[in-house]
């Protein structure tokens, strides 16, 4: 049997939510990050030791006043967590423990798109995972699409991925699963990841910037994922980068989606019937046509990861994704590129590159799931 989540008083989810972004803490570090007494953290730890949150990992002497003090972390086998990522033909799956490490993953492909019919698979898969896990407690489901609260209930607003509009999926896999279930837009999702077990942890503003088969981008403000009002923040897929080039197919010339998405790459590279990575290849072995279409897309890149620095000012940007090759590749065009479209400001842009899996889709489920059940 599932043990619910529990409601955990504001002290006691600042501590939990500092010991997961940090790994391990001591107890005075604790006390000094939150501000809290003694005897408010005293009455803090209780709880999440009582609920099986954090264990005890030992003792640190380093402490500024020499005095013991106890570490502390996430537990393991007590709580853990299923993230699901749809995408238009197959079902990504994570289980994380509450420090966001993977334990189990599973993939499988989609019978069909329409919202019952996924929630009835991702009920099934959750059976099935559950069997090994039986401590699952939260499903966050991640997915291309716009995700929004209303009334107090998440919508999947749109996503033309999957053929939906308005659709409570968060409700119907709580409903078939007994589990509390959040959805998330998939950029959203991966962002409140890295923000918290990736390249931002601990960081209170941040760009997450995705490249693949599609582009996107996820920002941290104030220590909070930002979403937008309806949803749809991030959606630079086709943001004008350099103008007069190529049609990205809805009528511009020269807009990100011209250069960047991995299918294009493709194509711009004239090995059209290729796979991205035998592209990738042949731009690594001096293949001319796959040269010029990474320059062009680390062009666009640098142009996007300079509109990121002006409009947020992050502290750092992360970039991340399948199509990392492009920043490899194209290495010094996204620098110039990026050097020019910040002109006439000089001040440099931190670019964290964050090596990818495409399972860390699935996890980001899972890791926006305990974010929601911490208040976040
Ligand atoms: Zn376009």
């Amino acid at each position: 049997m599932t043990e619910a989540w529990p409601a955990l008083p504001d002290g006691s989810r600042l501590a939990l939510r500092e010991i997961l972004i940090h790994g391990v803490l001591s107890r005075a570090e604790i006390a000094r990050s939150l501000g809290l007494s003694r005897a408010s953290l005293t009455r803090a730890m209780r709880i999440l030791v009582a609920h099986r949150l954090v264990v005890e990992v030992g003792t640190d002497v380093r402490g500024a006043t020499g005095r013991p003090s106890e570490l502390l972390q996430a537990s393991t086998g007590v709580w853990e967590f299923l993230g699901v990522k749809l995408t238009k033909d197959r079902l990504y799956a994570a289980v994380t423990d509450l420090g966001g490490r993977v334990l189990a993953l599973h993939e499988e492909s989609i019978a069909a798109t329409a919202p019952e019919s996924l929630a009835d698979q991702i009920s099934a898969v959750t059976d099935r995972l559950r069997k090994a896990h039986p401590a699952l407690c939260a499903v966050g489901v991640s997915l291309p699409g716009d995700v929004l609260s209303r009334a107090g209930e998440s919508i999947v607003a749109a996503s033309p991925f999957l053929g939906w509009r308005d659709v409570p999926f968060a409700g119907m896999v709580l409903e078939r699963t007994g589990l509390a279930t959040f959805t998330v837009n998939d950029v959203h999702a991966l962002t409140a990841k890295e923000h918290w077990f990736g390249a931002g942890a601990g960081r209170d503003s941040m760009v997450l910037v995705t490249v693949g088969e599609g582009i996107g981008l996820g920002l941290i403000a104030n220590g909070q994922v930002s979403t937008g009002e309806h949803g749809r923040l991030g959606r630079i897929g086709h943001l004008p980068v350099l103008g007069g080039g190529p049609d990205c197919g809805v009528g511009h010339s020269g807009c990100a989606s011209s250069y960047l998405p991995s299918p294009v790459i493709v194509r711009n590279a004239g090995h059209e019937g290729s796979s991205y990575e035998q592209v990738v290849e042949l731009a690594r072995n001096g293949d001319a046509g796959a040269l010029a279409a990474f320059e062009d897309a680390g062009r666009a890149l640098g142009a996007v990861l300079a509109t990121a620095a002006h409009i947020a000012d992050p502290s750092a940007i992360v970039l991340t994704g399948d199509g990392l090759p492009v920043y490899d590749l194209a290495r010094s065009t996204v620098d110039e590129s990026l050097r020019a479209a910040l002109a006439p400001y000089t001040e440099p842009v931190t670019v964290q590159v964050q090596p990818f899996e495409f399972s860390e889709w699935a996890r980001a489920g899972a890791v926006f799931a305990i974010r929601r059940l911490l208040g976040e």
